[in-house]
């Protein structure tokens, strides 16, 4: 079975919790993609942190690197849709949820041309929180995007072509949202479907004690399967 690992929100907030996920991964054996955030949360723009930027272009040499968003928050605030998105759904990381398309490829664009400037490499681009509007989806296939993936599906958006695919992650914004999703990342990996599996790795997975083992425990499942990159995800 095909698993991709990936680490979301590679910021220079999260710069501990970034390379401890990495040295997880690597002890392994596994090069995760990175999933990078221009500004996070309007406080972390990586041109001010240019370390963190050399570690990360270093990192690509034999890392997949994705866009992830701009800021990784909303900042619509209207609306019943609004309200459920961003309260209920993603505790407000949905970027692209309630934002035209116009909107989301100015995001976008941003975001380029940040990491342009930067020297670092785009491979993909994966929404916050997979949160992915019906135009956000037009936006990547004519910027030319070979993949992007949501919550069931990864795609090839300049082709396209779709395929169902599972995620396994730790909701470890809330208590009760991280032993559900434990539950769930055991039964996937008990159950071993033949399906695209993406593993889902976030900063803030370490904050929670318990969550520590599960990850080992994750990676080192992923490890004895067929450890794939994005592209051949999609291939
Ligand atoms: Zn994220």
């Amino acid at each position: 079975m095909k698993v991709h690992v990936s680490i979301h929100d590679v910021s220079p907030a999260y710069e501990v919790e970034v390379f401890h996920l990495l040295d997880l991964c690597h002890a392994r054996g596994i090069k995760p993609a990175l999933l990078v955030v221009p500004n996070f949360h309007e406080r972390a723009p990586l041109p001010d942190a240019p370390a963190f930027v050399d570690a990360v272009r270093l990192l690509s040499l034999d890392h997949e690197l994705f866009l992830h968003g701009y800021y990784h928050r909303s900042t619509a605030q209207e609306g019943v849709r609004a309200i459920i998105d961003q309260r209920i759904v993603s505790a407000g990381e949905a970027e692209f949820s309630n934002l035209t398309i116009g909107e989301c490829a100015k995001l976008v664009g941003d975001g380029e041309r940040m990491l342009r400037e930067l020297d670092l490499r785009i491979d993909g681009f994966v929404p916050p929180a997979w949160t992915m509007p019906q135009g956000l989806l037009e936006v990547l296939a004519a910027r030319g995007y070979a993949y992007t993936e949501d919550h069931l599906t990864v795609r090839r958006p300049k082709t396209g072509e779709t395929w169902p695919s599972l995620v396994v992650n730790f909701a470890s914004r809330s208590r009760t949202r991280a032993i559900t999703t434990t539950l769930f990342s055991r039964l996937s990996m008990l159950l071993s479907l033949d399906v695209r599996t993406r593993v889902a790795l976030h900063p803030t997975d370490l904050r929670v004690p318990f969550l520590h083992d599960e990850i080992a425990r994750l990676l080192d499942w992923a490890a004895a399967q067929e450890v794939s990159t994005a592209s051949r995800l999609v291939d």
